[in-house]
């Protein structure tokens, strides 16, 4: 009966419950998207209603409400005991509820809204969980206004190592087609659509379909745009150059809709373009690649549109194509930030949601975008370009690396392989190694550059030696 939760989901429960037991009521509870929110939030209901007492559930969009409300079901809550609705309904109604013992606010990254502070005024006290995988907003005021804790759940890059989420590539455009200074943003922080409109040039339709060709040709992909007009436009595009595509936005009729996300499913239709549809918790299975035509400022928008196909099956590698310069904004998905500094309200957002500090670079050959931290020998982990930066800005970055202390055990583990490989390599001529790792070894071992790696790498792939 139920989902049976797994060992991070349960890890979330145990933490909470700690949080609660000290003394907090309002708790923020962080987690990546596509980990589970909605399983963690239903077995915490289940346990309060299994007791008696009332849960609250409250949700952003009508989209995803009746998936969240099965989930519930399926995990066994008392259906007597649960209010489960979208914040706009609750919110005219909440003189009628009954108290809940407990709220669980999905997406509570928009908890700071009249809508939902009304609800939680009506109910000083009960116990309020608010759960999100970006703890932060646009704007000055953060949720720690409205919370006394925060739990911040497991890492992207933790998760993928345990196989929840799949590894992904990320690539950027390689001629961005916006003009990033017409942009303009609105009093919530993200950009208008009229100036994205004015920002982004038609070019962008012929080049996402050819991203897509050369990056990720025969997967299934989303891809997300920031127009009904810009959607339909780039599945056109699609289609005209044989692949399946199809538009739905908020506004398509719900039969429509169906009708294609079922084909998608089936895999008759390979690419859906959609606006502002599948971002919070939208069941789509199958989903092996996201391209990004929407510039956006909000890191949970972000976050939502990238992650899309990290759904993990075996031996799956998914493709991110980044048209719009995103990645300039924000790094990559699994970039590792800090949270709890960011849902503090005096942290200044400009600063602390730009790549959390951590350095990303592009590769001039595949357009590939890596963290600093994960290329060696200045050599494209992607593509095995070289050198993917200037030799002297290369010099520079080694000489910072040095500071930070190599406190990970994967460091240590790559230097024992690395040493591994040297010995091996010791006794061997040229022509004899066998990978880039072993030209790498050799090179090291006989004092040759990098550039000799990269250029030997390729004449042995070519079979030139
Ligand atoms: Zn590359």
């Amino acid at each position: 009966m139920g989902y049976q939760l797994r060992g991070y989901q349960q890890e979330l429960i145990d933490r909470i419950r700690q949080s609660l037991a000290s003394g907090h009521r309002h708790i923020i509870v962080q987690s990546p998207p596509r980990t589970g929110k909605t399983v963690v939030m239903a077995e915490i209901a289940r346990r309060t209603t299994d007791k008696g007492n009332r849960a609250c559930f409250i949700i952003h969009r009508k989209e995803v409400l009746e998936q969240a409300k099965a989930t519930f079901q399926e995990q066994g809550v008392d259906p007597d005991l649960l209010e489960a609705g979208m914040v706009q309904s609750l919110t005219r109604h909440v003189d009628t509820m009954k108290s809940p013992e407990v709220i669980l606010i999905d997406e509570a990254h928009h908890a700071l809204a009249k809508s939902y502070r009304r609800i939680l005024e009506a109910f000083p006290t009960a116990y309020v969980l608010l759960f999100t995988a970006t703890p932060v907003r646009t704007g000055r005021n953060q949720l720690d206004e409205i919370a006394d804790d925060i739990i911040v759940g497991k890492s992207i890059k933790e998760l993928t190592e345990q196989g929840f989420l799949a590894p992904f590539k990320y690539y950027a455009a390689k001629d961005k087609d916006v003009d990033d200074q017409k942009l303009r943003r609105s009093s919530t922080g993200d950009y208008v659509t009229a100036s994205i409109e004015e920002a982004v040039s038609h070019k962008i339709y012929s080049h996402t379909v050819d991203e897509y060709l050369t990056k990720a040709g025969g997967k299934q992909a989303v891809v997300y745009t920031y127009s009904v007009e810009a959607a339909n436009h780039l599945a056109g595009e699609f289609n005209a150059r044989g692949i399946t595509a199809e538009a739905i936005d908020a506004t398509t009729p719900a039969q429509v809709r169906d009708t294609a996300v079922l084909a998608f499913r089936d895999q008759k239709l390979k690419v859906l373009v959609n606006v502002n549809l599948f971002t919070e918790g939208i069941d789509l299975p199958n989903v092996d690649c996201v391209i990004m035509v929407r510039p956006t400022m909000s890191l949970a928008l972000y976050m939502q549109f990238s992650m899309r196909c990290l759904n993990p099956r075996p031996g799956k590698t998914a493709v991110i194509i980044d048209q719009v310069g995103n990645w300039e904004r924000f790094g990559l998905p699994n970039t590792d930030r800090d949270w709890k500094a960011l849902a503090k309200s005096k942290a200044s957002p400009a600063k602390s949601l730009k790549r959390g500090g951590v350095q990303v670079i592009q590769c001039p050959d595949c357009f590939g975008v890596v963290e600093k931290s994960e290329v060696e020998d200045n050599t494209c982990p992607l593509c095995g370009y070289y050198p993917l930066v200037r030799k002297r800005d290369y010099e520079e970055q080694k000489a910072q690396l040095v500071e930070i202390k190599p406190s990970d055990q994967v460091k240590r583990i790559k230097k024992i392989i690395s040493d591994q490989v040297m010995l091996n390599v010791s006794t061997k001529r040229i022509d004899q190694l066998q990978s880039r790792q072993e030209f790498q070894a050799y090179a090291k071992l006989h004092g040759y550059k990098p550039g000799w790696v990269w250029y030997m790498w390729d004449k042995k792939r070519k079979g030139t030696i």
